[in-house]
């Protein structure tokens, strides 16, 4: 089998110097086997051998090759479907459920310092509010911070302050939370890789895991080689093609596609992006967009989620730019690419187990980077017997959507039409 070498991007062009691994051959055994090498797969083998498991990682392309090496690079605290879980688990599950949202930020801030990560990392997020409504959400959600401890790390910004964090007219206000922010995703998640195999992780590229034998001891099927493992994890996201019986009608490939301009100049970089953050806007169909720190504006965006990979990403994405940055017009474009994200229709990321011995964790609808490292340790935790955090995902159902992927997508499609009309309210 042919894999595939990392798509064309600014973070592939950029990427730093790693070993590459070897594809499986023969015949292997680990305590856990991890099928998939993007944060989740990594995160969770990082977290497993900091408590001293033997752990095998098989990824089908290369490290960081699906989303974790495509992303907006947007650390950003909290997760996807939180409310929904805080409110359907009552008020003790709530702090619980606060923490997970906060804790990969910590995770990823303590390992890049451990292991000498070199992915540009930098502190620094807001929220940008287009419409009254998300400047009210964004005001309880600041009370919320300073609640929780926050302090000065948080910051509201109204519609007179705006010149001052942002180059660009289209936003009424925001909020800056200085304890998230952003990098270069997939060199973290090679500089993970390599500190994973540091403590001893076994990983393999070009090693699709075809099959699972399921028993005591199940064992992991490649072209070339088995994996015995006491556990397994599934860490494939909107990749993942495995346990379809299981995992059927859960969770949904979404497109999500960026754009990376030519290096602005020092001037036009400070006038865009004077603080030098990672922005979001609230809209389910968002634009999201930072610098990197060649300064290039990465400009992400227009979710797809018929799953078609648009005609052109530079003539979806450009003209949105130009709207929110009309300095930008004469921007080179240097680099287009996307990748697939996966959607959970009630949003909660899906962390759990599928048999005694099979766990899971995927379906983080595009707020992954922080949470996959969560995740990570939730899975390292369970399979060391703590099963405190696991529950919580596990109490959530998760609805399914019948007939098949085709139709689901399709389904799906159209629930995402709706809240796209949503957004223009
Ligand atoms: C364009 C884009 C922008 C985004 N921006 C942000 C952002 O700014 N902030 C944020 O928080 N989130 C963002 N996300 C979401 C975030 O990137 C994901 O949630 C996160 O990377 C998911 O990590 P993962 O490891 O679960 O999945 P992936 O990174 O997709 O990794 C899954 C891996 O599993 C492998 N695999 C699948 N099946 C098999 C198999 N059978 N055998 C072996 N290997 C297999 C795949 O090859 C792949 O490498 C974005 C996503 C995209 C696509």
């Amino acid at each position: 089998m042919i894999h595939q070498p990392y798509p064309e991007s600014y973070y592939a062009a950029t990427r730093n110097p790693d070993p590459g691994y070897p594809a499986l051959a023969g015949e292997i055994e680990a305590d856990v086997c991890v099928c998939g090498g993007g944060f989740t797969g990594i995160a969770t083998a990082l977290s497993l051998a900091e408590r001293g498991y033997s752990v095998v990682v098989l990824e089908q392309n290369r490290i960081g090759w699906g989303a974790s090496g495509r992303n907006g690079g947007q650390v950003i605290g909290g997760f996807s479907g939180e409310a929904l879980m805080a409110k359907r688990l009552g008020q003790v599950a709530a702090d619980l459920i606060w923490d997970i949202g906060w804790r990969g930020n910590t995770l990823i801030a303590e390992r890049v310092e451990k292991y000498a990560i070199d992915c540009d990392f930098k502190y620094g997020y807001m929220d940008v509010a287009l419409k009254p409504r998300h400047m009210h959400d964004f005001e309880e959600y600041h009370a919320e911070l300073l609640r929780r401890g926050f302090g000065d790390d948080v910051r509201l910004v109204q519609r007179d302050g705006m010149r001052s964090v942002i180059g660009s007219e289209a936003y009424i206000g925001g909020l800056i939370n200085r304890r998230s922010g952003h990098l270069h995703p997939l060199n973290l998640c090679l500089g993970e890789a390599r500190a994973a195999a540091g403590l001893g992780v076994r990983l393999y590229e070009g090693s699709q895991v075809l099959a699972i034998e399921h028993g005591a001891q199940p064992v992991v099927r490649t072209s070339n080689g088995r994996v015995k493992a006491a556990s397994v994890v599934l860490a494939g996201n909107a990749y993942q093609q495995l346990e379809t019986r299981r995992l059927p009608g859960q969770v949904f490939p979404a497109g999500s596609f960026i754009i990376a301009t030519e290096p602005l100049s020092e001037d036009l970089a400070r006038e865009i992006n004077p603080l030098d953050m990672a922005f979001c806007d609230p809209n389910y169909v968002l634009d999201y967009f930072r610098l990197s720190t060649d300064r290039r504006l990465l400009f992400g965006g227009r979710c797809n989620y018929s799953g078609r990979v648009p005609a052109s990403i530079r003539g979806s994405i450009e003209p949105r730019m130009h709207k929110i940055f009309p300095q930008l017009r004469s921007a080179r474009i240097d680099y287009e690419w996307g990748g697939s994200i996966g959607i959970v229709v009630n949003r909660v990321p899906v962390i759990g187990r599928l048999r005694a011995n099979v766990y899971c964790a995927l379906g983080y609808s595009g707020h992954g980077v922080n949470m996959t490292h969560a995740a990570g340790e939730i899975l390292a935790e369970a399979i060391g017997g703590t099963m405190e955090k696991l529950d919580l995902f596990e109490r959530i159902g998760h609805p399914r959507i019948p007939f098949g992927q085709a139709v689901s997508s399709q389904l799906v499609a159209l629930g995402m039409l709706y809240y796209r009309l949503r957004d223009t309210l």
